[in-house]
This record gives C-alpha cells, sequence and structure tokens, in this order.
C-alpha cells in the first residue's frame, strides 16, 4: 500500500512536469491595473500619474511576451517618452520585417502591384493608439492603461485575433503634462475638493494645448518623437488620437466628420473615414452604448492641416479623433432636448444621466477594439489601400494636376452668371443671335466652364525651389531637411552662400 502510494506520487510529478511547458503560457499572471494601482482605471476621484503609468507599463512588458517597450525619445521636461509595442508572441520575433514591408507600402516607391500584394499578404496591420495629448482631457491617457493591459493580458478570441493580424503602437502623447494634471487633480486630501479648474501653468511647457498645433512643423519634441515613428518608422495604416470631450448632450463624437472635406489629400482618406467610423458606430448600437454622434453631430471635420490626426492625412495615414466626455469626478450628461431624437448622426440618443469615469473608459474600450477588430479583418486591404494612395501620389507627380478649391469654383459659378446674364440681356432679345449661349447643359460650354477650372498656372506644384542666395540659408536648410527633400543638394549652395555661412554657422555639416 505504501509502495503503491509513492509510486503514484512518483507518477503524478512527472506528469505535471511534461505538461508544465504547454500550461505555462495559459497561467502567465499579468498584474492588473487594479492589482498595480489599487483600484481599477477609470475609478472615482482617482488618477494614476505618468510616473505610476510608465512603472506599470514596465511591469507587464518584463511579464508579457506579447510586449515590447520602446522609449521614444525625452519630453521637453526631459521624462522618457514612451511607445509600447503590442502583438503576438510571434509577430514579434520578426517585428523588424513587418516595419520593412509597412514601410515599402506606404512610400509605394518601387513596389509594383504584383509586389504589392505579395506584402499585403505577408505583412500586418500597424495600428497606432495614442493618449494624453490634451492633459486636461484625462481621459486619453487613463484609457491607454486599460487597453494597454487588456492586449498585454486577455486570452478572448478577438484579442488573439487582433494581436494575430496587428502591430499595435501604444503612445503616450504628453507625458509631462500627465504628471501635472494628475498630481494637480490627486493633492487634495478630500476627494470631493478635487478638481483641474486652478491648474496654474500650461500642460505642456511650451505650447499648452496648442501641442496638437505642431504636427506639421515639429518645433516640440513630444510632436519630433511621434512624427518620427509615425512617417519614418513605422508608417501606421490607421492611427487614432484620444481627445475629450463630448458634445453637450451626447457621450462621445466620432468619425466619419462633417463637411467641407479636406480637399488636399487623397479622397480614399475620406472614404476610408467612412469605413471605420461605420465599424465603429455599429459596434457601439450593438453594445447598447448611446450616445455616439458623427458628421454634422459635432464640430470636427477633415480640416485643420497641422494636427497629430490630421498631419497623418498628407501621409495616407487614416487618422481618428474622438472626443469622449468623463471626469473622474462624476459628472451629469446633459439633456439637450434635439438630441433626444434619433438623426443620421446620432442613431441612438443618450439619456440625461449621473456619469461615471469607467463608464468612458468602456467607451473608449469599445472604439478602440471596434477599429482593431476592422482592421484584423481587413489587414490585407488596408495595406493594398496604403500602397495604391502612395502609388497615386507618385503618379500625381508626373501629370498635371489641379486641386479644386472652394475660390476656382466660384469663378467658374460667377463666370456662367455673367454669361447667363449676357444672353438675356436685351439685345439678345427675340433670340440666339452668335455667341455660345452660357448653358451648362451644353457640352462646349461646359468644356469651357472647366477649362477655368484648369488654367495653366494653377496646377499642383511638382516641386518648390529655395533659392540658396537667401539672407538667412541656415533655415532654409532647416527647412530641406525637415521636410527630408530629395533635392537638398548642400554642397552647391555652401559655395554661393559662404558670406551667410560665414555669419549664421550652419546647423549640420
Ligand atoms: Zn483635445
Amino acid at each position: 500500500m505504501f509502495r503503491l502510494r509513492r509510486a503514484s506520487r512518483c507518477t503524478a510529478v512527472i506528469f505535471l512536469a511534461a505538461a508544465l511547458p504547454a500550461i505555462l503560457p495559459a497561467q502567465q499572471h499579468i498584474t492588473s491595473p487594479k492589482e498595480f494601482f489599487g483600484h481599477d482605471i477609470g475609478a472615482d476621484y482617482m488618477l494614476p500619474n505618468y510616473t505610476k503609468l510608465h512603472e506599470y507599463f514596465i511591469k507587464v512588458s518584463k511579464e508579457s511576451d506579447r510586449v515590447k517597450l520602446d522609449t521614444i525619445g525625452l519630453t521637453s521636461e526631459g521624462r522618457p517618452q514612451i511607445m509600447a509595442i503590442v502583438t503576438s508572441p510571434a509577430n514579434m520575433k520578426h517585428l523588424a520585417r513587418y516595419k520593412e514591408i509597412s514601410r515599402k507600402l506606404a512610400l509605394a516607391d518601387g513596389v509594383d502591384s504584383v509586389e504589392a500584394h505579395k506584402l499585403a499578404k505577408e505583412g500586418k496591420m500597424v495600428f497606432w493608439i495614442d493618449g494624453g495629448l490634451h492633459a486636461t482631457e484625462v481621459l486619453g491617457a487613463q484609457q491607454l492603461i486599460e487597453i494597454f493591459w487588456q492586449l498585454s493580458s486577455f486570452t478572448d478570441d478577438e484579442t488573439k485575433r487582433i494581436l494575430d493580424d496587428c502591430i499595435i503602437l501604444v503612445v503616450h502623447a504628453n507625458p509631462d503634462g500627465m504628471e501635472q494634471v494628475s498630481d494637480w487633480y490627486m493633492k487634495e486630501p478630500d476627494k470631493l475638493k478635487r478638481t483641474f479648474s486652478t491648474i496654474p501653468r500650461l500642460y505642456n511647457k511650451y505650447a499648452g494645448h496648442d501641442d496638437n498645433r505642431d504636427s506639421f512643423m515639429n518645433a516640440l519634441q513630444e510632436t519630433t518623437n511621434m512624427s518620427r515613428q509615425m512617417f519614418i518608422e513605422w508608417h501606421p495604416q490607421i492611427m487614432y488620437n484620444h481627445h475629450q470631450t463630448g458634445p453637450t448632450g451626447t457621450i462621445m463624437a466620432a468619425p466619419p466628420y462633417r463637411d467641407p472635406a479636406n480637399y488636399n489629400f487623397h479622397p480614399a482618406i475620406i472614404t476610408g473615414l467612412d469605413l471605420v467610423g461605420a465599424a465603429l458606430n455599429h459596434r457601439f448600437v450593438l453594445e447598447n452604448k448611446p450616445g455616439l454622434t458623427f458628421r454634422a453631430g459635432s464640430n470636427y471635420s477633415t480640416w485643420w492641416n497641422g494636427g497629430l490626426r490630421t498631419t497623418a492625412y498628407f501621409h495616407n495615414m487614416i487618422g481618428i479623433l474622438t472626443e469622449t466626455i468623463g471626469s473622474p469626478t462624476p459628472m451629469r450628461v446633459s439633456l439637450v432636448p434635439d438630441r433626444q431624437l434619433r438623426s443620421a448622426g446620432l442613431p441612438l440618443p443618450v439619456a440625461p444621466q449621473e456619469w461615471h469615469f469607467r463608464q468612458s473608459i468602456d467607451y473608449s474600450v469599445t472604439s478602440n477594439r471596434a477599429l482593431l477588430d476592422l482592421a484584423s479583418k481587413y489587414r490585407e486591404q488596408f495595406l493594398m489601400d496604403r500602397w495604391r494612395m502612395g502609388t497615386d501620389a507618385i503618379l500625381a507627380g508626373m501629370h498635371d494636376n489641379w486641386t479644386i478649391s472652394p475660390k476656382r469654383v466660384a469663378a467658374m459659378t460667377a463666370q456662367i452668371e455673367k454669361d447667363r446674364t449676357a444672353t438675356a440681356s436685351p439685345e439678345n432679345a427675340g433670340g440666339r443671335r452668335g455667341g455660345t449661349r452660357a448653358t451648362t447643359g451644353s457640352s462646349v460650354a461646359n468644356d469651357r466652364y472647366m477649362a477655368l477650372l484648369k488654367k495653366p498656372e494653377d496646377r499642383d506644384a511638382r516641386a518648390y525651389i529655395i533659392p540658396s542666395t537667401q539672407p538667412d540659408f541656415p533655415t532654409a536648410q532647416s527647412l530641406c531637411r525637415r521636410s527630408r527633400s530629395p533635392v537638398c543638394k548642400c554642397s552647391a549652395r555652401r559655395r554661393r552662400s559662404r558670406q551667410t555661412a560665414r555669419r549664421i554657422p550652419p546647423t549640420h555639416g
């Protein structure tokens, strides 16, 4: 009996040892936000700062084989600005290859359709999620912690599929601001007295709220760090820029955006926004999360060409902005009578109610997941779309093109009206006596009017010439470097601008 019992134990130990490698990954423990911070993300009156967020990201990156934590540069106040790369362990082994595929398809240079299809089949969707850009919009940075944890640890089918198909870049947009705003809010021991309203200084050292007006010139350290990842390193196909707050009487302003549509970039950006916007709004309705509004329901359009989201459009990225309500101090959803009625831009109105921060976190998770789900399902399509837009941009540079603006349409309309008036004048009364009648129904007239939209002198520029003889040549050099101009022939210019270069030392060799 004794011998038998010993033998059984021995067998059990051997069995467990053999099974251990298979069991371990499923049992791998990833520290949850509640374990680390002592409360759930979005708990009432609680707001972790950047130092704690950074510590948490480091901890999870050591625990999860789905995470690689990068520092993309320093902030204006010298903090490390982090970007977590989250994907499946299998993808993690080939990050360099996937980055290269993303770059090749985005730039499209020398990549024909056959190669593009091969690359798109092999490649992974690169999906950017940032948070915290506007630091008093505290939801952005807090939701980043939640989605980072979920993607790093959840084992449901959707999460695993997303991780197989996507490389997700989880980026903190303004660490200094989060540190300042969270510390300010939490400094008051009485939670009922916690507030953002008295914050004494800008939440970006130099630009405050205008840190989202810098992406076209990269004057701020934080913008430069992010632009490098977006436009030189990773070339994400979709970028998602979280903001706060939603229009009164709703919870979230979402894509697609209202008119006027920006006519300065590829039209597939506009239709791409329709595509991702539909997926996002549809998921909210099916999860019975009311209060999303889009198109004419909010102020946001595809204009303002210098923001983090909108600059991405000029690089053929689908850029998402959402504006969501929420505060760690519980608040109320206001009553706006018109917004109790369903409309094309508000399919599921929300009733006035008390609103807790955790609900805003849940909304952010749903929106992230809606887009990641779509990115996963249409991975190859999004990669091919990016190549198509890049190819079209290259082709556009080989031919004459005209960007049709309201000003040019107004000029054409004025000409049509002028011709109509002339046709209707007394000397023309009783019938046409020569000349072409100004009717837009006539193909001859239409050709003439369309020609007004395409005057040779109004063609889009194919290149810009920056004269080397200008007085402030070092600044011109700086511009060329920032635009990564391929025609930056420094030696010739240096010769011609020797005198200027002696007065102001050049900023690079
Ligand atoms: Zn904002």
